[in-house]
């Protein structure tokens, strides 16, 4: 997988640190562990995709989180046409 921040292609997180992102609710930057998140603007590359981008203000980091549609639930059904 490759990811790009645009501005430097070299910086990487570890699986590990992604691990732990994900597993603290996606609240504290995977960097400096801080919780000053700010976050960007959606970005909808596709109608089941959703990528923002997250800064850390203590810091300074930034990366990007990606959301991918995982279910869809019927909430009212369609009359018959
Ligand atoms: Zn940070």
């Amino acid at each position: 997988m490759t990811e790009s921040t645009g501005s430097n292609k070299s910086v990487k997180l570890t699986q590990q640190q992604k691990d732990d992102y994900l597993e603290f609710d996606a609240s504290c930057c995977p960097i400096c562990n801080d919780d000053r998140l700010s976050l960007g603007k959606l970005k909808h590359p596709s109608n089941i995709l959703i990528i923002q981008r997250s800064t850390c203000r203590a810091c300074g980091a930034e990366w990007l989180e990606q959301y991918a549609m995982n279910d869809i639930i019927l909430t009212k059904e369609g009359s018959d046409l």
